[in-house]
């Protein structure tokens, strides 16, 4: 696998191409500041001819293939991508800024996502209805078509997998543009899934600006099913894109989740879980679990063991493996320090802080982890998704269930949420009645968890990924009646 993974060339029809423009965007390393790749600038013409691309394999030979092959190419792409692991995982370092370990963790994922939908694809049934006497109905799970798929730059790998991958075990061809901070794992992925024999055109790839290739792909009226996964302030303006043309769409957003810490939880089995729900990927996580909401009696305990945890996070370059990374770009390192500054100077109190050591690269985006107590509910930073390494504490009264559950459900978000107690009850009463796409009781995450239906309520979005669910999203109900 080429090193540096970006060449300025967009996959169309099985071919690597130059972009209309001609033009390339440059990559940097965010541990180092350092440019070392790039990119193709593609635009609306590049779009047109991946949809068009995408449009013939479905007329073509993907399209005829039995759901079967399409699995046994789907498990094949996962082999090879975890042939190329340690590559993969140190091309995720380097262009996004994420330590070693997480980026491991990612190129799993993504090829067990190629193993699961692999296996998968054949095995989404259909149902029978019985209608009338004299009837026979039949419905079909048939693919979109064309599928556009807009993604972020803070796991690539991961949500490769869980939409890409379903969609085309589903049969549709697929638009992906990337992330313009972070596209060289998905070209790579690119480059893999034509060694595996994917017919040309059922994978077409086109990095390039938000405002011109993700805006095209959005608008575009080949496009039969768009799945988005950013901001919830892009997400509306590919929403309104997309119903130009009522073309359906997956909105998978931000969040602001809570972790619920009730006083009999336990405590020494939470504390590695709070802590890292908030910094992985120096929080630049849609299900970052950035508000931690505790019962009064324990709180000063927790605040003290979970600033200890804070204060001795290791921030440093990717590659060095550490627990927190750099932010993605200077000018979110700057955002997230400004919000940090804001929160001082509103007398919030900053009960830890992670040291940055002397000798970190000077042009590094780094950002040292902060907790935060004392947090009004209606503070900006525990209503706005902060997506930097910023903890939130806010206190409830002593077993005032519904006071948490409140302050649980307390932002425009849903998309996650955490409950800890020993109390069977209340962690099926809490798990009920917060609002998020995803409860975990116990644990935070589990594990990034291929198998389990993702996806927001409220301004979180909708749709679900991952799992089963996203077979289901990535096709449609086609109903059959014959009267006989
Ligand atoms: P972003 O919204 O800025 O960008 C996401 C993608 O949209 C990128 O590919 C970008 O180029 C593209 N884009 C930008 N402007 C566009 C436009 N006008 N039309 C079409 N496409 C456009 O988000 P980001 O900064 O890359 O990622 C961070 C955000 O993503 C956070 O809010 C995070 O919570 C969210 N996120 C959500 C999930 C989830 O599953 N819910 C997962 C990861 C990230």
């Amino acid at each position: 696998m080429d090193e540096a993974g970006g060449d300025g060339l967009v996959l169309i029809g099985g071919s690597w191409r130059e972009p209309a423009t001609g033009e390339t965007l440059p990559v940097e390393n965010p541990s180092t500041g350092a440019w070392f790749a790039r990119i193709a600038r593609g635009t609306r013409p590049d779009i047109d001819d991946a949809v068009a691309a995408a449009r013939a394999a479905l007329d073509g030979a993907w399209g005829r293939l039995a759901a079967t092959d399409r699995g046994r190419l789907l498990d094949r792409l996962g082999r090879l991508v975890a042939a190329n692991a340690d590559a993969l995982a140190r091309l995720e370092a380097r262009d996004v800024g994420k330590p070693l370990a997480q980026a491991r963790a990612d190129v799993a994922a993504c090829a067990r996502y190629c193993e699961y939908y692999g296996g998968a694809a054949d095995k989404v049934h259909g149902t029978t209805i019985p209608y009338q006497p004299g009837y026979t109905v039949v419905c079909l799970r048939e693919p979109h078509g064309v599928t556009g798929h807009i993604i972020p730059w803070n796991y690539p790998l991961q949500i490769i997998g869980r939409s890409v991958c379903a969609a085309l075990a589903m049969g549709n061809a697929v638009v992906l543009k990337p992330g313009e901070h972070a596209s060289l794992t998905a070209l790579a992925i690119g480059r893999l899934a034509c060694e595996a024999g994917f017919p040309p055109g059922a994978l077409n790839i086109v990095p390039g600006l938000g405002e011109e290739a993700g805006a095209a792909l959005a608008a575009h009226p080949g496009i039969d099913h768009l799945s988005f996964t950013g901001s919830r302030a892009v997400g509306i303006q590919v929403q309104t894109a997309a119903a130009r043309t009522i073309t359906p769409v997956t909105l998978e957003l931000g969040g602001k989740s809570p972790q619920i810490l009730f006083a009999d939880a336990d405590l020494e089995a939470a504390l590695p879980f709070l802590v890292n729900a908030a910094v992985q990927n120096a929080g630049q996580t849609c299900s970052a679990g950035s508000r931690l909401l505790v019962e009064a009696s324990i709180h000063d305990r927790v605040v003290a063991a979970v600033a200890a945890r804070i204060a001795a996070v290791t921030v440093g370059p990717a590659e060095t493996d550490p627990a927190v990374g750099p932010l993605i770009t200077a000018a979110e390192a700057a955002r997230v320090r400004g919000v940090v500054a804001r929160a001082r100077a509103d007398g919030l109190t900053v009960a830890a802080e992670a040291r940055l050591a002397a000798d970190l690269p000077a042009a590094g985006h780094y950002v040292a982890p902060v907790l935060l107590t004392e947090v009004p509910s209606n503070h900006q930073v525990a209503q706005q998704e902060i997506f930097g390494p910023v903890l939130s504490v806010i206190r409830f009264a002593d077993g005032n269930e519904d006071a948490a559950v409140a302050l649980a459900n307390g932002t425009d978000y849903g998309l996650v949420a955490g409950v800890w107690t020993r109390d069977g009850g209340r962690q099926l009463r809490l798990a009920r009645a917060v609002r998020a796409g995803q409860v975990f009781v116990n644990t935070y995450g589990a594990g990034g968890g291929v198998e389990l239906p993702f996806g927001g309520v409220k301004q979180s979005g909708y749709g679900r990924e991952k799992g089963f669910e996203a077979l289901y999203g990535f096709s449609v109900v086609k109903t059959i009646a014959l009267r006989h």
